[in-house]
């Protein structure tokens, strides 16, 4: 067993580097789960701080289910190997595979055993009484890994190992550490800015972008279904051709218009034109995505001219322009020798390949929507949406803000990956009927009705399923992965149980002033109608603004602002964030406080810029309970 689990993890670097944000991930036992993204998108931090090379700034980081983001390094059971394989110069190939063993003490024996067996699976025994300088690159990062693997670690953590050898010797070592996953059976997490290698070694690829987790799938699955605008680019070669285009739809038919040119449009079948996520994008501005291979040149489709032939032996890159697009489209095809610079062309797209994309939030709005989203009603105990209901736990009901929301439009929202045809013991059963399934390689996507909503709900299952048209099922989705929106899509919930914010405080009023003491906290409001002594308050978690001290400001980036009022600032001390949407829910701890309390403040300030602060009590800013 070596799984590896990261929670809500952060890194935020001295200065205020945000390096790593929200990074949720379960990595199961013998799994080869690959980080891939651009430099500086965060993936040797995260590597980092799973090695226990780099401190974690919040959130938890499990190895078998045991937290150790307080675990040293070298007590982690885990074995880094690095891009640069810093071998010993001086020692042999069996010293530098047998140095770590020795410096635990490990029996001679034993160390024996170990460094020949691994130099047996890496095909090295012939090697272990040369010096590295004598060694071939790839031959070097053989021993790298080879001392890796003498020390029988649970996770292996690879750094870019391969970035240092030449393009031959990387294809045949990106097989070879393959293999070795297989004969080894033990979890890897590969880190590379090379999307060939993650598509190639991966068992699920996370793939990065400026510190935020983008999307985490199967190589297959990531390519035939991309979240977003990045994955869709980053992940092919030719990558995906993205045409700007107007939707619309006359007759029942949805069509693309590609360019001004009215008659240049392409349709979508039927059963693909039900995918789109939301009508509202009928009659607007989107972008169509599809990839070299899906376009083939025939008598029929898109009038375009060939700009550029690519012979490669096996295919050919073709590059094409058609009427009113400045940019050429890329056409990857078997090889042939039939077509000519500047011959006119039809370039016919398979349809059932395409994407589209919102323009703004570059999300994917074809196929397998972000989430799952169904108006809803919240009550006190339960959430209505149509003629389904989901009543909440009693901790669920601890995990919704104040309800200040009641009555007011919001929206239950899942993850298709998070269906289940299974029942469960907690969350929502619903009476669903499949309208269509759209069939992948590795997956089927099931588009189902619920009673009274108008939208799909939409099933991300992993394998091929025997749900068909028409057919009626029930759906289930556990409870802690169903939160509630409001209209602007900002959380109503939080991962965190949330503690009402109370105390007991001490009231005395002397004239026009009522002093309020609780902890080390005493302040002074106008005279307040209340009998003196002690009373159970509630401080309304958005009714405090932050007060930041001048180093504070300084660490924000933000001027000095207005003065106020000391007699109602109240020392907190961070302990942790959550960001919602335009709302930050910040979780302080406060002097009096038993627990921590949550307030809501504006998502631009974030507690892991100024961990230490002040709260000002604005008008109304607590109740008296009792
Ligand atoms: P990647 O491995 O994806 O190339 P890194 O994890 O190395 O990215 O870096 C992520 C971000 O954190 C980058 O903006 C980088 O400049 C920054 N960063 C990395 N290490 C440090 C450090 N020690 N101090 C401050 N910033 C750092």
């Amino acid at each position: 067993m070596s799984k590896v689990t990261l929670r809500h993890v952060y890194k935020v670097y001295e200065g205020g580097v945000r390096a790593v944000n929200d990074f949720n991930l379960e990595i199961a036992d013998k799994e080869f789960i690959v980080f891939v993204g651009p430099s500086g998108c965060g993936k040797s931090t995260t590597l980092r701080m799973i090695a226990g090379l780099e401190t974690i700034t919040s959130g938890q980081l499990f190895i078998d289910d045991v937290k150790v983001n307080d675990v040293e390094s070298k007590d982690r059971d885990i074995a880094m190997v690095f891009q640069n394989y810093a071998l010993y110069p001086h020692m042999t190939v069996y010293q530098n595979m047998a140095f770590g063993l020795k410096l635990k003490k490990t029996d001679p024996k034993e160390i024996d055993e170990r460094v020949k067996n691994a130099a047996k699976i890496l095909e090295i025994e012939d090697l272990l009484s040369r010096k590295p300088k004598a060694l071939s690159g790839g031959q070097r990062q053989r021993v790298a890994l080879g001392r890796a693997i003498v020390r029988e670690p649970k996770v292996f953590l690879l750094d870019e190992p391969l970035s240092n050898l030449d393009a031959k010797l990387r294809v045949q070592m990106r097989t070879e550490i393959t293999k070795l996953h297989k004969r080894l059976a033990t979890t890897f997490i590969y880190v590379t800015h090379d999307q060939t290698e993650a598509m190639t070694m991966g068992d699920r690829i996370v793939v990065m972008k400026q510190g935020f987790i983008q999307q985490v799938d199967t190589p297959v699955n990531l390519y035939e279904h991309p979240a977003n605008l990045f994955v869709a680019t980053f992940l092919g070669s030719p990558q995906m051709n993205i045409l700007p285009c107007h939707l619309e739809e006359k007759d029942g038919q949805l069509s693309a218009y590609l360019n001004n040119v009215k008659e240049e449009r392409v349709n979508f079948p039927p059963l693909k034109a039900k995918q789109l996520s939301d009508r509202c994008y009928i009659n607007q501005d989107v972008l169509l995505g599809i990839r070299p291979e899906h376009i083939k040149l025939g008598t029929k489709g898109l009038k375009g001219q060939i700009e550029v032939i690519e012979q490669l032996g096996d295919e050919t890159i073709i590059h094409a322009k058609i009427a009113g697009k400045d940019d050429d489209i890329v056409i990857k095809g078997a090889a042939t020798g039939k077509y000519k610079l500047k011959q006119e062309v039809f370039l016919d797209f398979e349809m059932e390949q395409v994407h589209l994309f919102d323009p703004k939030t570059t999300g994917s709005i074809m196929g397998i929507p972000k989430e799952n989203r169904f108006p809803c009603q919240i009550l006190p105990t339960k959430a209505v949406f149509g003629k389904n209901e989901f009543v909440f736990s009693a901790s669920y009901a601890k995990r919704i803000f104040e309800r200040k929301n009641e009555g007011e439009k919001a929206y239950l929202c899942f993850a298709p990956q998070k269906t289940s045809l299974i029942p469960l013991n907690d969350g929502i059963k619903l009476k669903a009927k499949v309208d269509f399934v759209d069939k992948k390689t590795d997956s089927s996507t099931v588009f189902l009705k619920i009673e009274g909503i108008e939208q799909y709900l939409v099933m991300a299952l992993e394998a091929e399923t025997s749900l068909k048209e028409g057919q009626e099922t029930e759906v289930y989705v556990k409870e802690e992965d169903i939160s509630l929106k409001n209209e602007e899509g900002d959380f109503l919930t939080s991962r965190e149980i949330i503690l009402p914010n109370q105390t007991k405080a001490a009231f005395k009023t002397e004239g026009e002033k009522t002093f309020v003491t609780f902890g080390k906290n005493k302040l002074v409001f106008p005279k307040m109608d209340v009998k003196d002594g002690e009373h159970l308050i509630l401080i309304h978690e958005d009714k405090v603004t932050p007060v930041f001290s001048k180093k504070s400001l300084k660490a924000l980036g933000r001027k000095q602002q207005v003065s106020f009022d000391k007699k109602r600032l109240i020392k907190a001390s961070a302990y942790d964030e959550e960001q919602l949407g335009k709302k930050n829910a910040i979780f302080v701890q406060l002097s009096g406080f038993d627990s921590y309390a949550t307030f809501l403040v504006d998502a631009d300030f974030s507690v892991y810029k100024a961990p230490k602060f002040s709260l000002y009590l604005e008008d109304g800013a607590f109740s008296i309970i009792k």
